[in-house]
């Protein structure tokens, strides 16, 4: 059977950052990814300043020119705003300081599945896509995964699989987990004809809860214009992505082609948790994500994290769950804060 240190499940920021860090450590770890890679994700792919600031910390680099969009690589802060029906346009503010930090407000423009391979390859780790993990047992000081008829052994294994996290799962089965709410999300991509009276390399979020009730937004993608619509259960969100586009083309005479692709996801309102024992939940699985839809940096911070705790486990034969849940906690904090200030639920 084969055999690492540690087995990385899912191949986004969580998983690359968590790979990165271990690797620095000397680390033999592997990542299995679910879908053939490069892969989509649904995600508006912008990197706000705190990814930025994040990447030069972890990776030592800014993101090549080949993973950002070629027309509209930028979109200042000043231009990402919200509109509703009755009073027009105001300025949203989507990124907060975090512990007196102020994060540079150009964010970048870049395509998710250029990004997320990018990142994978910097983290120097061995990766194996098309490898759904579907269960896990832990025996002892080592972990047996499974991977459809493939078994590996491992002393630790990493969930970083998402949202929609199978290893969270397995931990905590149906019931156990405090999930809170969710919100169901649907983007689309259309061929963009004109963008009419939006501005330029702008990025902005509607307000109107006939539509959905969080991360109604749109902005541009190079040739398209990524319209995003979300809601609460019950909602017909294809009806909500119709009703977006007669808002646009009505009060801002966009005129949109045909459809590239729709991406869709579920949004879990979950509490952070980061494990147990030999199976450590980092990124979106842990339930780190600034609630505004910023998730990209809280995956990344916490993934190196949680790469750095059990590269120090493994040295010292310690429990690195422990030391992980107390190098969040300012993860954790900085989650509560955006929930507190930042204004996204349209209802
Ligand atoms: C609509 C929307 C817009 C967003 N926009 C932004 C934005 O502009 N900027 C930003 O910073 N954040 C944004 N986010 C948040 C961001 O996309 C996520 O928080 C971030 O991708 C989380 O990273 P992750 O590595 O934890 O998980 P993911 O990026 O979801 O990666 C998980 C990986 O695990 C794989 N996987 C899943 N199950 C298995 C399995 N069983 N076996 C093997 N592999 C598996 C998946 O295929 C995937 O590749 C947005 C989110 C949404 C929903």
């Amino acid at each position: 059977m084969e055999q690492h240190d540690v087995i990385i499940v899912g191949s986004g920021p969580g998983g690359s950052g968590c790979a990165k860090a271990l690797r620095n450590q000397g680390v033999d770890v592997l990542v299995l990814e679910r879908d053939a890679l490069p892969r989509y994700k649904c995600c508006s792919a912008v990197l706000f300043g705190q990814t930025q600031v994040l990447l030069r910390k972890y990776f030592g680099k800014d993101a090549p020119d080949s993973v950002y969009c070629t027309n509209d690589k930028y979109i200042d802060a000043k231009d990402v705003r919200e509109w509703d029906p009755v009073s027009g346009y105001k300025p949203y503010v989507w990124e907060i300081p975090k512990d007196g930090e102020v994060f540079p407000s150009i964010f970048q423009n870049v395509w998710r599945n250029s990004f997320d391979k990018w990142l994978l390859d910097e983290s120097g780790a061995p990766w194996r896509d098309q490898t759904r993990v579907t269960g896990f047992t832990v025996d002892g000081d080592h972990v047996t995964v499974q991977a459809g008829d493939t078994a590996y052994r491992c002393r630790y294994l990493v969930g970083a699989d998402g949202g929609a996290s199978a290893v969270r799962r397995i931990l905590r089965p149906a019931g156990s987990d405090p999930a809170g709410a969710s919100v169901a999300i649907l983007q689309s991509y259309f061929k963009l004809e004109s963008l009419g009276k939006l501005k330029q390399g702008s990025w902005t979020v509607i307000f109107d809860k006939d539509i959905g009730e969080m991360l109604n937004c749109i902005h541009q993608k190079d040739d398209y214009l990524l319209l995003c619509v979300g809601g609460f259960r019950g909602r017909n969100l294809r009806e909500s992505i119709e009703k977006l586009k007669a808002l646009l083309a009505e009060k801002f005479d966009v005129r949109l082609g045909d459809k590239w692709r729709d991406e869709g996801c579920q949004l879990a309102l979950a509490p952070p948790f980061l494990g147990e024992g030999r199976v450590l939940l980092t990124g979106e699985a842990a339930g780190h994500i600034y609630l505004n839809g910023e998730g990209i940096s809280a995956a990344i911070d916490s993934g190196w994290r949680c790469g750095m705790a059990i590269a120090e486990g493994l040295k010292s034969g310690r429990d690195p769950l422990p030391v992980y849940e107390s190098n969040c906690r300012d993860i954790s904090a900085h989650i509560e804060k955006c929930l507190a200030q930042i204004h996204f639920l349209a209802v």
